[in-house]
């Protein structure tokens, strides 16, 4: 416990002393948070903050140091965590490598993958997206199409895929491709890691309800990719597919939910609804507000214990279809209120008559439309649920 109570001495320490003064405020605009990756110039605080922090390893604290990673023991991260939310720091660093490849390769990959990436994806050197979907392979992703021949110490690929976020600022995707076309669909694929520069490789953007345009089309033709990036076994890629579906389902859980959405929800009621005596006048929306923050606090408190099983070495389970269908549903719900709160303020798109936090209620509200989409539909969660958790027959 002393020894705790030095390290946190050392961190707020250490904190303070290193990260750039802009860092200390929630930001403003969603390129001021880093995805790391060389298409992306973020502003010189951002990337001092990532380099001082990737440097020490704290952008994936408890990930062994031999790999770059912080070697943080659960009790420490838990403590860094929580200065740095005291600080109001904002992270260092977020994205799919840290959330989704790093752990899978950490968990799966052989000695030279991890070598060569892991230590990237702390540093931020190297932003990655996930090729999953297909245009006819969403729900059921295991009829994915696209071929890869083995040529050699090649995979030679050509196909589509589609619902690529970030593609086009990505430099590497996992991707799942087929490689046995004889074999049952799930016993056919295999999980490669693919540069983006390749030869071959083009994403298109297409553009979002909300204005924003965060995923692509990408299209693959006779793109060569080595055969020591594979993951795991040439047409044994399902089983890690699904594995990282478990790390990305407990991350969308709460990864919508913004930091002052609590203080925004009533600021807003207080502005819209009207104050009385400190509190926002009308019960009603006192009570949606409570309903709303209550249901996050389980939610948070649950997401907690199950990130300290991680890293005990639990690996996710089916059990995430539940943190992904409640929690994304739980964002739809907050975003549908604070649209309810803002009334005819919430119709605004641009220009005169709105204020910058409105127009972003709106476009947040018409984001969220996706969560429970993205990482596999409400539906197929409950599906899962309902046969892998609860044991239900078909
Ligand atoms: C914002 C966003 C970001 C995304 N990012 C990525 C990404 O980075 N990489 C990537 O690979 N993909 C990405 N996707 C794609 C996403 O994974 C798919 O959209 C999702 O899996 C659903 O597939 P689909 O769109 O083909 O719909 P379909 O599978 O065609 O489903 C259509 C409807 O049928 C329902 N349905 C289908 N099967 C069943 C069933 N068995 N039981 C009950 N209902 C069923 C679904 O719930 C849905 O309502 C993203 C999607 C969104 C919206």
């Amino acid at each position: 416990m002393a020894d705790l109570e030095t390290f946190r001495a050392d961190v707020q320490r250490w904190l303070k002393a290193n990260a750039p003064a802009s860092m200390f405020t929630p930001p403003k605009d969603p390129d001021d948070v880093c995805w790391g990756g060389k298409k992306t110039k973020y502003p010189d605080d951002v990337r001092r903050w990532l380099a001082v922090m990737g440097e020490r390893g704290w952008t994936a604290p408890t990930w062994p140091r031999e790999y770059g990673g912080g070697g943080l023991s659960k009790q420490e991260a838990k403590v860094l965590a929580e200065e740095m939310a005291k600080l109001h720091l904002r992270p260092a660093l977020i994205g799919f490598g840290l959330s989704m490849i790093g752990p899978l390769l950490l968990q799966e990959g052989s000695e030279e993958l991890k070598k060569e990436h892991i230590p990237r994806i702390v540093r931020g050197e190297i932003r990655w997206c996930q090729g999953y979907s297909e245009p006819g392979s969403g729900s059921d992703l295991a009829s994915l199409q696209t071929k890869a021949i083995r040529d050699g110490d090649e995979f030679v690929l050509n196909g589509q895929k589609v619902w690529t976020s970030y593609a086009d600022k990505s430099d590497w995707m996992f991707i799942l491709v087929r490689t046995d076309f004889e074999a049952a669909k799930q016993a056919g694929i295999t999980f490669l890691l693919m540069d983006m520069e390749t030869p071959g490789v083009t994403a298109r953007p297409i553009k979002l309800i909300s204005g924003s345009s965060p995923f692509c089309e990408t299209f693959l033709s006779d793109v060569h990719v080595p055969v020591r990036n594979v993951v795991g076994k040439v047409n044994g890629g399902w089983a890690l597919a699904k594995a990282l579906l478990g790390h990305e389902r407990t991350m969308i859980a709460d990864v919508f939910k913004e930091r002052d959405d609590s203080r925004r929800l009533v600021e807003l009621a207080k502005k819209h609804v009207g104050e009385c005596d400190g509190h926002v006048a009308a019960p009603v929306v006192r009570d949606h507000i409570a309903q709303v923050e209550m249901d996050q606090h389980c939610l948070d408190l649950t997401l907690a214990r199950t990130r300290d099983n991680a890293k005990a070495g639990h690996k996710p389970g089916p059990e995430s279809s539940i943190f992904k269908l409640y929690g994304t549903e739980l964002n739809q719900r907050r975003r549908a209120l604070m649209m309810d709160i803002l009334g005819e303020q919430g119709l605004g798109w641009e220009g005169a008559g709105f204020e910058d936090r409105e127009l972003k209620v709106t476009r947040d509200w018409l984001r969220s439309k996706g969560n429970t989409i993205e990482g596999g539909t409400s539906e197929v969660q409950l599906n899962i649920i309902a046969k892998r958790v609860l044991g239900l027959p078909d």
